[in-house]
């Protein structure tokens, strides 16, 4: 199959991207006190998740994209233990989807590796627009496959 036959995507992360996390970010780092194994244990929890407020200048990006009949793909770093939690937050904040993927618990790969993977596996499916994702490690990573890469930040 040529590429213009492929269904046209765009690639959305969760936090730092659709929704701001700072103060999950700041309340896990209070509780874990230093100790790092257990500050990923609260950060990838449902424990606080209630905290997380939608970005809506990104939410809206996507809302526009949806409307364009780009499919919709959430690629996050979050663990499945979040599944249901996220599902009700993308839902509350109207955030619509297509396919959505969550790291398996005791997958300590570094953000990029793990999301460069699924980029891969999605490029045979689809023609991939763009991702967008607050890691610039991650932008980059995929910036080498040849995807273009969109810092959240600049989103207006
Ligand atoms: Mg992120």
């Amino acid at each position: 199959m040529g590429e213009t036959q492929k269904e046209k995507a765009a690639v959305f992360d969760i936090d730092g991207t659709l929704l701001n996390i700072q103060k999950r970010l700041e309340i896990s780092e209070r509780e874990s006190n230093g100790n790092k194994k257990l500050f990923w244990q609260i950060f990838l929890s449902e424990k606080y998740l209630d905290l997380d407020t939608p970005n809506e200048r990104v939410i809206k990006f996507l809302q526009e994209k949806w409307q364009e009949d780009i499919k919709v793909i959430i690629v996050t770093g979050r663990t499945r233990n979040m599944e249901r939690y996220t599902y009700y937050q993308l839902s509350t904040f109207n955030i619509p989807w297509n396919e959505a993927y969550f790291r398996s618990k005791g997958d300590f790969r570094k953000d990029y590796e793990y999301k460069s993977e699924i980029m891969k596996k999605l490029m045979q499916k689809y023609e991939i627009l763009f991702i967008i994702d607050d890691s610039e490690e991650v932008r980059k990573a995929i910036e080498q496959m040849g995807i273009k890469a969109i810092d959240p930040a600049l989103i207006s």
